[in-house]
């Protein structure tokens, strides 16, 4: 039996993985996506010590740090199909492995991102229309897209997209923006960025592929502004599938609960990052590695005194 399974290989999930192996627990680290949510993050500039950094670059440091420790971190890329309790632990069932067992779970999942929920969204879904402005941006060099949001990764992604594209659209509902004032500026100073305020998006249109996309009121006269590519980044949802499955409680914004110690209503399970209602749900990586070190701290308390 393992002494805890972490689930979800982003920031949260690795530094868990870090903690526990140096607590010397017997670890079983398992996702379904290598980097998760830090992945997509073009430029990384604050995490603490590095001025500048690529977040696959910083996942990958990650990953590697994880798996410095030799047999203590067993390490699968898989789905978590389901979790049962059994007596002293639980039953973890992996796609294309066999079950293991574990005393205690991490849960490290993170977040899905949103959907808008428009006409022509699903239609056009990876015919222009993706979900992460950063990864795909560079498959619209010299042509035209829109971004839509107003939070950290649509404004980034704007100013990502703006590198390439001949010309992004930032469309947001609000004539303020919640990201960082850093990545706000450093839209702002791009020639080719054009901001359409007070503005939803109605429908994704095109014929094969996107053409453009319709907006509530006009923009310039035309409530059509015709792109190549749209990038949607309204944010994210907890993934709280498996927490719920094993009756976790979620908080009233359907965040997994967690108290101080990062532990949820049930004994001998944990979370970790993007997926808790801890950190003020501000996701960042500080946040997230900071949540796991000290989810793996209760885990090695819990294992010592069953508390
Ligand atoms: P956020 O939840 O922060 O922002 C979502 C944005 O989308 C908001 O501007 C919101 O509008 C808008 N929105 C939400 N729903 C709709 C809708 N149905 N129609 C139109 N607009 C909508 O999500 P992000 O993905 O930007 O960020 C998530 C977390 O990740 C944050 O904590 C962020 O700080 C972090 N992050 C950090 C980065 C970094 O540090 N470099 C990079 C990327 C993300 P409104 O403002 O009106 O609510």
């Amino acid at each position: 039996m393992f002494d805890v399974v972490i689930i979800g290989l982003g920031c949260a999930g690795y530094t868990a993985a870090v903690y526990c192996a140096r607590y010397k627990l017997k670890v079983y680290l398992v996702g379904a996506e290598e980097g998760g949510m830090g992945n997509t993050a073009a430029e990384v500039g604050n995490w603490p010590g590095i001025i500048d950094i690529r977040g696959p670059d910083l996942m990958e440091n990650f990953k590697n740090h994880a798996l410095s420790f030799g047999d203590s971190v067993t390490y699968k890329i898989s789905r978590v199909k389901q979790i049962e309790k059994i007596t002293g632990g639980f039953s973890v069932e992996i796609e294309g492995a066999e079950k293991i067992e574990a005393k205690t779970i991490i849960f490290a999942t993170g977040s899905n991102k949103r959907h808008l929920g428009v006409e022509g969204e699903t239609e056009f879904s990876g015919k222009g229309v993706t979900y992460c402005a950063t990864c795909d941006a560079f498959f619209y060099k010299n042509k035209d897209v829109a971004v839509i949001g107003g939070g950290d990764s649509a404004v980034e992604g704007a100013a990502i997209a703006a590198q390439v594209a001949r010309k992004v659209y930032l469309i947001h509902r609000k004539n303020t923006f919640r990201a960082e004032p850093f990545w706000v500026d450093r839209v702002k100073e791009k020639k080719n960025v054009e901001f359409v305020l007070e503005r939803n998006v109605k429908k994704i249109v095109g014929t094969t592929k996107v053409t453009g996309v319709e907006l509530d009121q006009p923009h310039n006269g035309s409530r059509t502004i015709p792109v190549d590519g749209v990038f949607i980044e309204i944010g994210s949802n907890p993934a709280v599938d498996l927490p719920k499955q094993l009756g976790c409680a979620l908080d009233p914004l359907g965040f997994l609960a967690v108290d101080s110690a990062q532990r949820t209503n049930i004994a001998g399970v944990f979370g970790a990052g993007d997926l808790t209602s801890a950190s003020n749900h501000f996701a960042q990586f500080t946040t997230a590695a900071g949540e796991a070190t000290v989810a793996a701290n209760s885990v090695f308390n819990f294992l010592q005194s069953g508390k």
